[in-house]
């Protein structure tokens, strides 16, 4: 049995505790909803349990199709017990059809297909709030190095194909979502860590278009708390 001990790190809608083993931390997910950097902030009943199930079922997923991952066990329902690792300080964003940030950015009107998929990379940093960074810049500050960032890329559009395959057969789309990597604390392989959930991606629904992620906060479409429930539905089936 692992024993929790202290609170590492605070995020936004996790808290990430060290254990009596050095190599492994818990990741505890929160009922705390965000947006907009922290500016719009809410809480719903379940929503960290949704978010953890969520989670589960796609780091169990990606893991039976050869990805690594920090995820090891679930200790309670919103309670993930993971492997220890560094996070490297970059969103690796990969993007199937345009929505979001993309379309604001750029002249790409939302719901255009993305082909290739693409690939950005953001820096993760509040006080310069994300900047869209690429490989020179990361390599030249010391972030990560070029193999690594190549790997990290090769990885994401793996799972993207991983991702696209089972949400379809749910009756899902998968506009875009965001990873996080990290450098095991272990042995400093690049694993997938953080999370992959209702916050950090887009899905929607393939018949109606309907979204079925935090969008339905972010832009106020609904009723919050069914959607995170039946988005949850969707993907683990044993969740009634
Ligand atoms: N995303 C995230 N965390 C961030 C920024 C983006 O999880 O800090 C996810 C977001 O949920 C979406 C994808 O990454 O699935 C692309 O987000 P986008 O750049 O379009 O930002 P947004 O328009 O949501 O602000």
């Amino acid at each position: 049995m692992v024993t929790r001990g202290e609170a590492l790190y605070r995020g936004k809608v996790k808290t990430i505790y060290r254990t009596d083993d050095e190599n492994v931390f818990i990741a505890e997910f929160h009922d705390d909803l965000t947006a907009f950097d922290g500016k719009k902030k809410s809480s719903l009943e379940k929503k960290g349990y949704y978010n953890a199930k969520i989670s589960e079922k796609l780091f169990r997923l990606l893991e039976s199709n050869g990805i690594p991952t920090h995820f090891k066990d679930m200790l309670s329902e919103t309670e993930m017990l993971v492997d220890a690792v560094q996070i490297i300080p970059i969103e690796v964003i990969v993007r199937n059809i345009a929505a979001g940030s993309i379309t604001r950015k750029y002249p790409v009107e939302e719901g255009r297909k993305l082909v290739p998929p693409v690939v950005v990379l953001d820096y993760k940093s509040d006080e310069h709030g994300d900047p869209m960074i690429n490989e020179d810049i990361a390599v030249a500050m010391g972030i990560a190095s070029m193999d690594e960032l190549g790997l990290m890329r090769r990885l994401a559009l793996e799972i993207n194909q991983v991702l696209i395959k089972f949400l379809d057969e749910r009756g899902l789309v998968l506009p875009d979502f965001k990873l996080e990597f990290g450098r095991s604390k272990k042995d400093g392989r690049i694993i997938l860590a953080d999370e992959i959930s209702a916050d950090t991606c887009r899905f929607w629904d393939k018949e109606t278009g309907e979204s079925l992620d935090k969008d339905v906060f972010r832009n106020d479409l609904g009723d919050v708390g069914s959607v995170y429930q039946e988005i949850a539905r969707r993907i683990v089936s044993e969740i009634s």
